[in-house]
This record gives structure tokens, C-alpha cells and sequence, in this order.
């Protein structure tokens, strides 16, 4: 499907710019073209008054031989060689739908210098690594990474790709999955096959929560679909798995690589690194006001946490958008969860309702987080903080 221009019938009046909420419109000369950035919405058809907007139905992938796909495929995803937790939790979650089908499970690994992180992929269940090597992986590149993922599916035809919904998951399986003309479900809160057709069942929330979509990919493949982060458990590591390492050599030319890496800031410190983090203690509008944060952070430094925050308090300037914790946030599940001035909303319930304990401070007795909560609070967070931290700090100190 594409929304395309009929350049015959353009008379030029330009209407249909503003009408495009992603700015995908141009006039070159006296005629409208529309750009990459169009996302199909179909705002401007009905604009146009010379009914030069329509839809175009793309045959895409009518020759494709679906039996041809096969085997479960994650993307592992590190840094300076290190293999994020969620490519752990994601080869646990596929070795259950590959061996539901009958097919092997693979790790895609794509770096610099990585090949020993192959043995760590086989104990998480891997059957075999697809190894893509070369200095152009050495820090995550959109269009290199893409490059060589593409090249694999091209080649190794994969019937299910699973990608931790990170930061650079969702930035490289949206792109590849274009590449490869296939549909991506994104941010799955659950995998499973769908016994009928055989196909991955794709389970994500919708509609701002309120329902549990189930998603198929009939026609196309490889199937595809963003996981977050600390949705499933990580599997016990088996150090005597072994498997075979297939290396294929890089395809990424020079003119592949058009935004080059030229200095990297560590703007987040070990307080913002929820996703790997034990405990957190988090900030919400019932903190009253930004400076109150501070009575968050001293906590999760007693505690030896780190620190979320709500989505209001992220609106609010309160905290930057790394921090937040929920549906369009990060998903968490640490061992203790501290909510501080959280109402439980259930955008916010979404992103960390999974920690083992969950503990909320709030004045309201009724509020919905307590409905989840392990342990609960009735009081002003801003006089239970400052006591919970001296408690801590002093057990830390007569822990030394
Ligand atoms: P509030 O709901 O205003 O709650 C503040 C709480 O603090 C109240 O329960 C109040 O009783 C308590 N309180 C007030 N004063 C004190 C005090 N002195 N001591 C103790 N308690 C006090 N939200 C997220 O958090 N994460 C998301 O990712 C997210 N994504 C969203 C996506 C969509 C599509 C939508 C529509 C919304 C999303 N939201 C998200 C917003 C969500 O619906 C709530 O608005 C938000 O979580 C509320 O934040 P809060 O609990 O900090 O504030
Ligand atoms: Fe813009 Fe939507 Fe029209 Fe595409 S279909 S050009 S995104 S208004
Ligand atoms: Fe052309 Fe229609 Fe856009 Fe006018 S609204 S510029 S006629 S496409």
C-alpha cells in the first residue's frame, strides 16, 4: 500500500501540505509529491479537491514461498561485546516457540570482535549464531546494522525474528522489516504460536491498555515483532550447550554508512539504568514539586537503586523522558519497586507491575496503586521518604 500523487491531475494549490500531520508532503515546482516520511494515514485524500490523492495497493511478496522460512531467529544486542538482558530473556522465549515448531532456534550477533559471545547465546538455548564481525558494528549503526540483517534474512530465511524493544531494537526492526517488505508487531507483552495456522501469536496491549491484541503475519515472512525488556525471565544459563557459528562476511559499503559516530556522552549514570536495575524507587506528581525529587534520589542512593518516575512527572520537567517508567516509558521489573506519589495508572501499572515487590507511598488510601502493591504506605510521601532513607542508610552503614 502506498499514498501516491497522480502528477497529471495536480493542479498545484498546495492544500494538501498542512493537511499531512508528518510533514511528508512537498511542493517541487507546481506539483505535491509525497516523501518517506508519509505513514499511510490518509489525511490528505480527502483534501485534495481534484481528487489527485489516492491509495495504491502494492503487490509485495506475491511470489514469496512461505515453506520456505523457517527457524526462530533473535537479535542480540550488545555493547563492548556485553549481551544485553533482553537478548537473554528473548532466546528463553524462542527456544519455547522453536521447539513448539520443530524448527532451531538462532542468535543473530553483529559486531566488532564478538565472536566469543557466541558460547553465552548456545547456554541461553541458541542452536546456532549467525556472526556478522567488522569495525563498521563496533558501536550500533542503523544503516550497517541493517545492511547485514537484511543480508542474513535474504540469505537464511528465517520464519520469526524476535528484537529487544530498546532504544536501538526499535530503531533497526522497524527498518529491516521495511527492507524485507514484512510486518513488525511492536512492543509484545507475550509470544505463543497460534495452534490453528501455526503462525507466532504476537500479544501486545492496545487501545491505551485497556485491551490484549492478538497479532498474526500471514502472508509475509520472516514474521517480526518487538519484545521489551524484562517481559520474560531470563533462562538458567547451560554452559554445555554448544552450537554451530555460521560467519558471513560484512556487505556494508562505505556509501551505506551515512551518519558517522564522532563522540558518545554518558548522559545516563548508573541511577537511570532501570532496565537492569535490582531496585527502584519512583517519583510522581504527588511529589509536589521538582526539587522533592531529591528526596527520591536519596532514597534509591541509600538503597542502592535507581530512580523512575511517572509519566506526569517526566511532563512536568520533573526528570528526563529516560527515567520514565510505564506503557510509553520502560518496562521494569526489578526485585523491589518503590512508587512514591504514583497514582497506579494503568499506563504506568504497564511498565513495572512485574517486579517482585511492589511498595507505594501515597496520602490516598484509595488510590489504584495500592490494588498492586505488596506493601503500602497511607502518609505524605515527603514525610515517609526522609525516614525510609535514614533507616536504610543506617543498616547499609552497619552492613560495612
Ligand atoms: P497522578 O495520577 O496525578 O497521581 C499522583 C498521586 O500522588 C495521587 O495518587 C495522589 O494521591 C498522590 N499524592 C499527592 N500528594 C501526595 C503526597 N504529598 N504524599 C503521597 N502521595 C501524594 N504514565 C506513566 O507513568 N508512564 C507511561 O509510560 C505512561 N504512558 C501513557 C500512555 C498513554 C497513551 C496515556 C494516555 C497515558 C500514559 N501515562 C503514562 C499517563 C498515565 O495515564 C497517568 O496520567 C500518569 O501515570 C499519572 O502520573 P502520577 O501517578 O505521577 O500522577
Ligand atoms: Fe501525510 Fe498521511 Fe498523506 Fe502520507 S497519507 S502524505 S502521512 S497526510
Ligand atoms: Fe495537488 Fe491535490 Fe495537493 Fe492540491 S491538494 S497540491 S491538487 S495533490
Amino acid at each position: 500500500m502506498a499514498v501516491i500523487v497522480n502528477q497529471e491531475k495536480c493542479i498545484g494549490c498546495g492544500a494538501c501540505v498542512p493537511s499531512c500531520p508528518f510533514g511528508a508532503i512537498e511542493m517541487r515546482g507546481d506539483k505535491a509529491y509525497i516523501t518517506e516520511a508519509c505513514t499511510m494515514c490518509g489525511a490528505c485524500i480527502s483534501v485534495c479537491p481534484v481528487e489527485a490523492i489516492f491509495r495504491e495497493e502494492i503487490e509485495r511478496n506475491v511470489a514469496m514461498d512461505k515453506t520456505e522460512y523457517k527457524g526462530v531467529w533473535v537479535f542480540i544486542e550488545q555493547s563492548h561485546g556485553e549481551i544485553k538482558g533482553v537478548a537473554h530473556e528473548l532466546l528463553g522465549e524462542g527456544r519455547k516457540l522453536a521447539d513448539e515448531l520443530g524448527e532451531e532456534l538462532a542468535g543473530v550477533l553483529i559486531g566488532n570482535g564478538v565472536e566469543a559471545q557466541a558460547k553465552d547465546v548456545f547456554a541461553s538455548g541458541a542452536d546456532k549464531v549467525y556472526l556478522v564481525e567488522g569495525p563498521e558494528y563496533d558501536h550500533y549503526n542503523t544503516e550497517a546494522y541493517t545492511v547485514a540483517f537484511v543480508d542474513l534474512i535474504q540469505k537464511y530465511k528465517p520464519s520469526a525474528i524476535l528484537v529487544g524493544a530498546t532504544n536501538d531494537g526499535r530503531d533497526l526492526g522497524p527498518r529491516v522489516a521495511a527492507r524485507v517488505r514484512t510486518g513488525l508487531c511492536a512492543d509484545c507483552t507475550n509470544l505463543s504460536i497460534d495452534a490453528e495456522t501455526k503462525l507466532v501469536l504476537w500479544t501486545r496491549p492496545a487501545f491505551g491498555g485497556n485491551i490484549m491484541a492478538d497479532i498474526l503475519c500471514p502472508e509475509h515472512r520472516p514474521q517480526m515483532g518487538t519484545v521489551r525488556p524484562k517481559v520474560f525471565k531470563k533462562p538458567t544459563p547451560d554452559f554445555s550447550r554448544t552450537g554451530e557459528i555460521v560467519k558471513v562476511a560484512s556487505k556494508v559499503k562505505e556509501s551505506d554508512l551515512k551518519v558517522k559516530l564522532l563522540e558518545i556522552l554518558a548522559v545516563c549514570t548508573s541511577n537511570c539504568k532501570l532496565e537492569e536495575a535490582d531496585i527502584i524507587v519512583s517519583g510522581g506528581r504527588g511529589l509536589g514539586k521538582p526539587e522533592n525529587f531529591a528526596a527520591v534520589e536519596a532514597l534509591a542512593e541509600a538503597m542502592g537503586g535507581a530512580v523512575g518516575a511517572s509519566r506526569a512527572a517526566v511532563d512536568a520537567g520533573w526528570k528526563p523522558a529516560l527515567h520514565q517508567v510505564g506503557q510509553t516509558g520502560k518496562t521494569v521489573g526489578p526485585k523491589i519497586y518503590i512508587a512514591c506519589g504514583i497514582s497506579g495508572a494503568i499506563q504506568h501499572l504497564a511498565g513495572m507491575s512485574s517486579s517482585d515487590t511492589i511498595i507505594a507511598i501515597n496520602k490516598d488510601a484509595d488510590a489504584p496503586i495500592f490494588k498492586v502493591a505488596d506493601y503500602g504506605i497511607v502518609g505524605d510521601v515527603m514525610e515517609v521518604l526522609p525516614l525510609l532513607t535514614a533507616e536504610f542508610a543506617k543498616y547499609r552503614a552497619a552492613c560495612k
